[in-house]
């Protein structure tokens, strides 16, 4: 996004000690000042096992789509806007569609559309990893700040890689701030009356090189693109501290990004402690879906009668909620246009 708020966290307050309690459904934001890295710590436990066990989708699609929703968090909740941020997939693999719906300051839902028979068959022949259920297509990140604004939107092709890989994709083309991204989800097995008790658990970090001087954010190129063969490839030298940020970042488990024990504030220093870390206010996330019997109304209405005509079934309109499953039903009379 071009949107420099983006990369800025909401309030700063002063050093204070890491916490030792874990709080779910939680963004941290942090920076490394010694090395000009910022990022921010998602973690989320009630939020995504709301929306990932309503679904009730197959284990690697629910997997998939909790990526998508910290990915969508991370980035929507670094925005000083109101209004939404959505992320959305559109590709030929067996998941056609992932949605996210972040609306500021701290709702979340999202869903799925896949292909049921070529989910089961990816995951009969071992090939349900991100990539393979995402095949090749696009992700769309858009900033919707209602009617009257323009709408923001940004493009990355997915191309058979993670929604990771998408997201340094994205901000090296568009943005070119060097970035990294780590997303997990797991699902965490707990005995319970009754047998044991599934529950979702996700995280993620983001970390970018924000130097005052811009010739220092240069990276490598991702691959030689379609250069001639002979082209002497771009000799970047990327700089010191990144080299060193990126690395360190490289060595977080996925363990450690959803393992409640392990507070957000441990993991940053952990990672941070040598050349000095300092986090800032964090902000809550919930998982709520924004629909209403008013707007589905006014989205009935906003149909032609033909259209309204061919939705009635047993003498009424019935809309679900492709989020939360949410049911509206209405006489068809309700719902003729006004004027
Ligand atoms: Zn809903």
């Amino acid at each position: 996004m071009t949107d420099p708020a983006m990369n800025a966290p909401r309030i700063e307050i002063p050093t204070r000690a890491p916490s030792v309690t874990s709080a779910d459904d939680t963004v941290l934001p942090f920076e490394v000042a010694a090395l000009d890295l910022r990022g921010r710590v998602v973690r989320l436990g009630p939020a995504v096992d709301a929306i990932l066990t309503q679904h009730a989708y197959p284990a690697p699609v629910a997997k998939l789509l909790g990526e998508a929703v910290v990915l969508t968090v991370m980035l929507g909740s670094a925005l000083k806007i109101d209004g939404r941020f959505i992320l959305q997939t559109q590709t030929d693999g067996p998941v056609r569609m992932l949605v996210v719906d972040f609306t500021a300051p701290d709702k979340v839902r999202a869903c799925a559309r896949f292909d049921k028979d070529r989910v089961a068959a990816a995951i009969e022949a071992g090939k349900a990893d991100a990539g393979a259920l995402l095949g090749k297509g696009h992700l769309a990140m858009t900033i919707d700040q209602g009617q009257d604004m323009n709408r923001y939107q940004g493009l990355v092709a997915l191309d058979g890689g993670s929604l990771e890989d998408a997201a340094h994709e994205y901000f090296h083309r568009s943005e070119q701030i060097p970035t990294r991204v780590r997303l997990a989800v797991a699902e965490e097995l707990r005995a319970g009356e009754g047998g044991a008790k599934h529950r979702w658990r996700a995280g993620g970090i983001l970390l970018q090189f924000l130097p005052k001087a811009a010739e220092r954010a240069r990276v490598a190129d991702l691959d030689p693109g379609d250069a001639p063969q002979g082209t002497a490839p771009h000799a970047v030298q990327e700089d010191d501290a990144w080299v060193e940020g990126r690395a360190l970042v490289s060595t977080v488990e996925d363990v450690e990004l959803i393992d409640p024990v392990v507070s957000s504030e441990q993991l940053v220093y952990r990672l941070f402690h040598e050349p000095g870390v300092r986090v800032f206010r964090g902000s809550e996330v919930r998982a709520q879906c924004s629909c209403s019997r008013d707007n589905v109304e006014a989205m009935l209405r906003s149909f032609s009668q033909d259209d309204r005509d061919h939705m009635v079934e047993n003498g009424k309109i019935s809309v679900t909620c492709e989020f939360c499953s949410a049911n509206y039903i209405f006489a068809p009379g309700e719902v003729e246009a006004k004027g």
